[in-house]
């Protein structure tokens, strides 16, 4: 029997057509150019149907509700497809890449997020390939959790980062595998790939708007002018540090800060500025401040995968000592130690 996929179309570039301000998403025009697309008609294509959001977004707009609509709708649609590709904008396709990963609890079939650098009603649009390859991706059933496809490679979506604003092969996953490599064939890398869920039935757990913030440090950067933000106004904080989990230690503000924020019950979680590479505290001396005021490590995180999952741990609504605890804890593949 033929594999049945369910297109969520959210928006992004791959669905807009150029206006007077630039291009911008057109209800229902995606889905009559996929209706045209005479390879999605192949006999060797699983069948398809779209659901299109309202409003199709720039993906710059997404909030943790945009994220739960998406949940929500696989969440409904769950028995009724082998898999779902999000059609999505490049620009913050990571973090809902991440978000899903997180809220889709259980989840044992593939979840593909795509889009395209050009519009698909251009010439030279790349969102054809990234959408048959990720369709017949999403059909194969092998890579069972929350991807995202583009320019010839599957990668673990909470593993994900755009790195480039103009070239089609726009993302990385830096510090993981690639999930699969499309070339003339598909070639999955299986041991990369996350073990199905022994236990346990699929759940989608809302999300819900938490104020956290993003600090990302550099040379002279004054602490002080954060205090009030860190301490009083956020109730997780990624910090963006130097290398392996460094912070400056000319001035002695920080640790004070991080210590009366977390005694406030605000996680603060250490990311790192590179690409490549694990925070480490505590190896540098310049670290241990972090470590002892009550920092955890997100060791190889990324930002994108940090910001959600501190969104989806206080959407749990669990214990601090508890989010501190899960925040260094493998949950969907999206940390290593
Ligand atoms: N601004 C667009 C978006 O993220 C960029 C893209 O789709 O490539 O929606």
């Amino acid at each position: 029997m033929k594999k049945k996929i369910c297109i969520l179309n959210t928006g992004g570039t791959i669905g807009m057509v150029p206006t007077e301000q630039g291009y911008a998403p057109q209800k229902g025009f995606l889905a009559s150019l996929l209706d045209e697309m005479p390879e999605l008609k192949d006999a060797a294509m699983p069948e398809w149907e779209v659901i299109e959001f309202d409003p199709l977004l720039d993906s710059s707009n997404m909030t943790a509700e945009h994220w739960d609509a998406i949940g929500s709708t696989i969440d409904q649609h769950y028995e009724d497809y082998d898999g779902f590709v999000i059609l999505h904008g490049t620009d913050t396709m990571s973090y809902t890449a991440s978000a899903l990963s997180f809220m889709l609890e259980n989840l044992n079939k593939p979840v593909i997020l795509t889009g395209s650098q050009i519009p698909l009603c251009k010439l030279r649009s790349d969102g054809r390939d990234n959408i048959i390859d990720s369709m017949i991706i999403a059909a194969e059933g092998v890579a069972r959790e929350v991807c995202l496809y583009f320019g010839g490679k599957l990668l673990r979506g909470n593993r994900s980062t755009k790195v480039s604003a103009d070239q089609l092969v726009a993302f990385e996953s830096p510090n993981y595998p690639v999930l699969a490599k499309v070339g003339i064939d598909i070639k999955y890398n299986s041991a990369a790939l996350l073990t199905p869920p022994q236990y346990g039935t699929f759940n989608f757990r809302p999300m819900h708007q938490v104020p956290i913030g993003v600090l990302k440090f550099f040379p002279g950067i004054q602490f002080n002018l954060f205090e009030s933000i860190m301490t009083d106004k956020l109730r997780g904080i990624v910090l963006e540090t130097f290398g392996a989990g460094n912070i400056p230690s000319y001035n002695n503000d920080l640790p004070g800060i991080i210590q009366k924020a977390f005694d406030k019950g605000t996680i603060v979680t250490v990311c790192s500025q590179c690409l490549h590479g694990s925070t480490m505290l505590g190896a540098y001396a310049t670290s241990s401040p972090l470590k002892e005021a009550g920092a955890v490590s997100g060791y190889d995180m990324t930002t994108e995968a940090a910001v959600t999952k501190l969104y989806y741990l206080f959407s749990c609504g669990y214990s601090t000592k508890r989010i501190k605890d899960l925040m260094e804890t493998d949950l969907r593949g999206e940390l290593s130690k």
